[in-house]
């Protein structure tokens, strides 16, 4: 049983990277769920992590010894407006560790208390919204889907103030890195190159060694970071998934899921759908997504032109080129994802012979028969698979409309004297999950929470581990909410 071995890279970057912290002590910790997997996948000692020194850890009631807890610095465009000052107002990045696998990966407190970032915020996070974070983010990293983890969640014995007094929790936070496009800009506004270039360098040796040795090595790493994003967004529409608050802040540079906050899946199809109550002109709808990481990439080009070459021309050239990399790169992961989600086989959709026109005319259908995103796909892949036909017809107001989209999905489908391939199925299997955190379920594991009932948390978070394997017994957690059961608005619970 041995404490982790941090080895903090970040904290060695230059003074105005960061802020050194302390988290604030929590009054009396306690453990809610530990990560057994993640804590293993890491090399660190689930043993360790449930004693009372790693409850000690995870809560930020007191550091290990090799921790180094700072708090990062960035800027950021929120909701399209600039704030030059933002960071690290309620996480302490307590360490980097090296798993098994030579990955380096930050450990970061969610809610331990306040830094010199907090400007008006009391650096705290209430437990709902650290339990929603471990239950999404949980099931993003089920899916396959790029994204920052849970290790970890722990209530503090310290009350937070919100619209009324909520218990006190901390989320363990792991991930590859914690740079932000919002990283970028805050060196970019201050005319910083050099800061810029230490970032970049960074960043490269972290998690693009390939661009390394490239011609121009900082136009590589943006054309990575355009391609990771492009895919990462391509992923969250296959899945129904609305981040709620794409800032460039939370923009992560790798390309990972980050920021739970306001985010959702949808239950009927909407492609403009928005759930984020601070979200009023639907700037991040499901399908604004594409143009809002674009738009997002636009300022990591702005702020990378600085430094990509000497002479502006040639910079603002080559980081236009890396910027249109995003399109067909969002293109072919979106013909992946959804070729996939409705069995075509992979030739018939690949070159220039891409799935758009029957996409759109699917989403349209399925918003005018208000259809459940996930029921739709999981009914596809059970009639697919030789399952009662009705079950899919039933899911649509009008039975017509129904029998015509089967007749053109049939169409579109590879189909061997009938039936479709085996390969195609197990591929729809695969990618249409039986199993999403609804926001009703979500609403309501946190409930029960509050009411010390931390059952139904702990069922939604092993169900969600295997999202495509059906589990009978918990047939109720497939299902779209009722009528008094819907949840139409969600908050950061900040
Ligand atoms: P978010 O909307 O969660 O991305 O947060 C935007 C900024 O506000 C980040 O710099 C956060 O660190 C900061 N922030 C959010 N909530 C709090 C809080 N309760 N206390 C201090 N800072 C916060
Ligand atoms: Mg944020």
């Amino acid at each position: 049983m041995k404490s982790p071995e941090f080895d903090n890279s970040y904290a060695r970057l230059p003074e105005r990277f960061f802020k050194r912290v302390t988290p604030e002590a929590a009054p009396d910790p306690h453990l809610l769920k530990l990560n057994h997997g993640l804590a293993k996948q890491l090399g660190l000692s689930g043993e360790w992590l449930g004693s009372e020194a790693g409850i000690a850890m995870l809560s930020g009631q007191s550091m290990p010894d090799g921790a180094d807890p700072i708090a990062m610095v960035y800027a950021g465009h929120q909701f399209g407006g600039w704030s030059p000052q933002l960071g690290d107002g309620r996480a302490a990045l307590v360490g980097e560790v090296l798993g098994p696998d030579g990955v380096r990966w930050d450990i970061q407190l969610k809610g331990s208390g306040r830094t010199p970032f907090s400007r008006s915020g009391d650096g705290e996070s209430a437990l709902g919204p650290v339990l929603r974070e471990y239950i999404v983010s949980e099931a993003m990293a089920a899916y396959g889907v790029p994204t920052t983890r849970a290790l970890a969640a722990c209530t503090t014995g310290r009350d937070v103030v919100r619209e009324t007094r909520l218990p006190g929790a901390v989320l363990t936070r792991v991930a590859q890195s914690h740079v932000r496009i919002g990283t970028f800009q805050y060196f970019y506004a201050r005319s910083d190159a050099e800061a810029l270039r230490a970032l970049s360098d960074y960043v490269i040796a972290r998690h693009f060694p390939q661009a390394a040795s490239a011609t121009v090595p900082y136009a590589v790493l943006l054309e990575s970071v355009v391609r990771a994003q492009a895919q990462l967004v391509a992923k969250w529409l296959g899945l129904g998934f609305i981040h709620g608050v794409m800032n460039t802040d939370n923009m992560q540079i790798v390309g990972e899921t980050i920021d739970y906050g306001p985010c959702a899946f949808m239950d009927v199809f909407d492609a403009n759908r928005v759930f984020s109550s601070i979200d009023r002109s639907g700037r991040y709808a499901w399908a604004q997504q594409p143009e809002m990481a674009f738009w997002n990439l636009k300022q990591l080009a702005q702020s990378l032109s600085l430094i990509i070459d000497a002479d502006e021309i040639r910079s603002a050239d080559l980081a236009q080129q890396a910027l249109a990399c995003f399109s067909p790169a969002f293109q072919t992961e979106m013909d992946a994802v959804f070729g996939a989600k409705f069995g075509f086989e992979l030739e018939e959709t690949a070159e220039g012979d891409d799935i758009n026109s029957f996409l759109q005319t699917t989403f349209s259908m399925m918003a005018l028969q208000h259809i459940d995103f996930t029921l739709f796909f999981r009914r596809l892949t059970q009639l697919a698979g030789g399952e009662d036909e009705d079950m899919f017809l039933n899911l649509f107001d009008d039975l017509y409309v129904a029998q015509d989209w089967l007749k053109l999905w049939r169409e579109n489908t590879a189909q061997i004297s009938g039936q479709i391939s085996k390969q195609a199925l197990a591929g729809m299997q695969k990618t249409n999950p039986i199993y999403i955190p609804r926001n009703h379920r979500v609403a309501q594991v946190i409930e029960a929470a509050l009411q010390d009932d931390f059952a139904p948390f702990h069922r939604l978070v092993d169900v969600l581990n295997t999202p495509y394997t059906h589990q009978p017994e918990h047939a109720d957690l497939e299902l779209p909410p009722s009528e008094d059961e819907i949840v139409s608005q969600t908050f950061c619970g900040t």
